[in-house]
């Protein structure tokens, strides 16, 4: 399969029958946005009908982007297709086979995942394994029976925990991932991850910037390490991220920074407007010029604002009120309303 560019994704694939095997029970879709692996198994042809069912499913499915629940639906209908396919005798009861199903939309790419096929992230030049294998081997690493060494060479090797098609059910696991331009996605059968390790699988990446040059030199490697099954490679280039992601997210940047801007003012407006209300309900008695003064407001600054307004001076000489009062009235006595302190003038007067 050659290249082909949709939406910034240059995409590469191969499928071998490897050097051991008499048939090729792997199936690949490279359908943007939907990219499948499927790795059958059942004997006497019956692998590669579980396997086309599966791909043949997710092309009926028609997934138009990054949506968990069309993609686990797609799965389901995968698995269906096999279960009945083998109980009205296409293929054979107790074909399976095993999905790793990728779609992406923009910046975002979604995996379905069952059985041992694997889906690798390659970032900077960092290959990592996206996906955890349904498998025997895994569950014995998991639990510290075996090395991943050991794996590599175990004999069950190739036995798998979980499949589609071999029962009404079944559960996939899903994985989400983001994209970014350069980044590069692999997508494999275990005919290429138990013949090359991960760092055989990532210099061969660096090696082969092109993304079918890069299919074909694995498919090749594999085939060097002994080709003991059928090899199928997918390879993504994340080249451009769909610019309406960017859109997307640039409008949302832009509308989050304005809702804050907004809600920052607002929040000022009501403060600044909660002090003043409480200022406009203030008064306070003050001596000015050795008289007592009446102000509304608060005495002193808020913020280097003054927030009073002179009402009114008094002929009451402060040095005539008590020393408490006179004290006091240095800095200022609130009163709490304009009332309150007509009424504690009317007082000092009877006290003068
Ligand atoms: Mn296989």
């Amino acid at each position: 399969m050659s290249d082909k560019a949709y939406k910034g994704v240059l995409v590469g694939s191969r499928t071998d029958i490897g050097r051991l095997r008499d048939h090729n029970e792997d199936s690949l879709l490279a359908k943007a946005p939907v990219y499948v692996v499927a790795d059958g198994m059942g004997g006497h042809a019956a692998g590669e009908v579980a396997s086309e069912l599966a791909v043949k499913a997710f092309e009926e499915a028609n997934i138009e982007g990054a949506d968990e629940n069309a993609l686990k639906r797609a799965v389901a209908e995968a698995n269906a297709a096999i279960y009945k396919g083998a109980l009205e005798g296409a293929g054979r009861a107790g074909m399976g086979t095993t999905l790793t199903a990728l779609v992406i939309e923009e910046d975002r790419g979604l995996i379905a995942q069952v059985g041992d096929s694997r889906a690798y992230v390659m970032q900077d030049g960092t290959l990592r394994q996206a996906t955890r294998d349904h498998s025997l081997m895994e569950e014995l690493v998991a639990a510290g029976h075996i090395t991943e060494e050991e794996a590599l060479v175990h004999p069950n090797r190739s036995v798998i925990t979980r499949a589609l098609g071999l029962d009404r059910f079944v559960m996939p696991d899903t994985y989400e991932i983001r994209l970014h331009v350069g980044d590069r996605i692999l997508l494999c059968s275990d005919g290429l991850s138990t013949m090359l390790d991960d760092e055989s699988i990532e210099s061969i990446l660096q090696d082969n910037p092109d993304p079918q040059a890069a299919a074909d030199a694995l498919v090749e490697a594999a085939n060097i390490a002994g080709g003991f099954d059928n090899i199928t490679v997918i390879v993504l280039n994340i080249n451009q991220i769909d610019s309406r992601s960017a859109d997307k997210q640039k409008r949302h940047l832009i509308r989050n920074t304005v809702s804050f801007a907004l809600a920052f003012v607002l929040l000022i407006t009501l403060a600044v407007g909660g002090v003043y209300v409480y200022a406009r309900n203030s008064a306070f008695l003050i001596e000015e010029n050795g008289y007592v003064a009446l102000y509304s407001g608060i005495p002193g600054e808020v913020l280097g604002v003054e927030l009073k307004w002179l009402e009114k001076t008094t002929n009451i000489y402060v040095s005539a009120l008590s020393d408490t009062a006179a004290h006091e009235l240095k800095t200022g006595i609130q009163t709490g309303s304009l009332d309150k302190a007509e009424q504690m003038i009317r007082e000092y007067e009877r006290q003068k």
